[in-house]
């Protein structure tokens, strides 16, 4: 059978048509075909869910695919697939319900649920997640962050969707989206490393050698909050996906060897690289609800 997945990002919003075939001995899921729009969030609310619907249209002109599984970016109630906080990156998705507003369009079933929450379970289900505490962290726009607290008892309440992203990691530092200042996904993201640098490329500044002290910076950042993360939430498992870890070969070595052997033991790419928000939306729209509950890390 055919399923959407999508993948709402500050930037970006990425779709996918997936098969999923299901032999005797387990679910396979594949990306037949994936496209990604520019999220153009400037324009505002209206013009994002548009967008959206055109990034789902792609596939609906083709297929006869009813079910539309959604990762976005901000905090969503994953039982109503309403956004009940989004900062600025997605102007005016506070309070917006995007559950209904595809539904209203496409019909069929339709799943909202937070973007490094889908990436989690694309990498527990479909990817190369082992571990029985895994956390994930989603490295694009911003900084996303989703933890199961104990795989085996996964269910209701089981996916903890923590704002990770808006820990205070410089007092009075960079101004936030959120209206805070120093928050670590100003520095622990793309938009961090772009913001190091100055420039405006980021696979241009990874790869220059002139920019190796915002490279370091970057990295510096990321194991304060790779300190952080294990000391409260301990899991025993560390998958970094999002659009960054696409280019960890320029990063991660480098990230690794500042980190304490027992932080960096537990990091992990995301075996699906950018892929994992895409494939775990589609199999939470297959597979149900997963009673996610939000978590506040302030
Ligand atoms: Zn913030």
């Amino acid at each position: 059978m055919k399923l959407i997945g999508v993948d709402i990002g500050g930037t970006g919003i990425k779709s996918a048509l997936i098969s999923c075939s299901r032999p005797a001995d387990g679910s396979t899921y594949k990306i037949a075909h994936r496209s990604s729009v520019p999220t153009e969030a400037k324009y505002g609310r209206e013009h994002i869910v548009e967008n959206i619907c055109k990034a789902v249209d792609n596939y609906r002109a083709r297929t006869d695919c009813a079910v539309i599984g959604v990762g976005s970016a901000g905090d969503i109630d994953d039982a109503t697939g309403k956004v009940t906080y989004a900062t600025s990156a997605l102007p005016g998705f506070t309070g917006l319900d995007l559950r209904g507003a595809l539904k209203a369009r496409f019909g069929g079933r339709v799943v909202v649920i937070n973007d490094a929450s889908a990436a989690l379970i694309g990498e527990v289900y479909v990817g190369g997640s082992t571990g029985k505490r895994p956390m994930m962290l989603t490295l694009g726009t911003g900084l996303g962050c989703a933890m199961i607290a104990d795989k085996e008892k996964l269910g209701c309440g089981s996916v903890l969707n923590i704002r990770l992203g808006h820990v205070v990691l410089h007092e009075g530092g960079r101004d936030c989206r959120c209206g805070k200042k120093g928050c670590a996904e100003m520095y622990v993201s793309a938009t961090g490393i772009k913001m190091n640098a100055g420039r405006e490329k980021v696979e241009e500044i990874l790869f220059d050698p002139a920019c190796a002290a915002a490279v370091d910076k970057f990295c510096a950042d990321f194991k304060a909050v790779l300190d952080h993360a294990c000391e409260k939430y301990d899991p025993d498992e560390i998958l970094i996906g999002g659009g960054v870890v696409e280019m960890a070969e320029q990063w991660w070595d480098k990230l690794k060897n500042m980190c304490a052997p027992a932080v960096a033991d537990r990091l992990k790419k995301a075996a699906l690289g950018n892929r994992a928000a895409l494939l775990g939306s589609a199999y939470a729209a297959l597979n149900g609800d997963y009673g996610m509950q939000m978590s506040y890390d302030k």
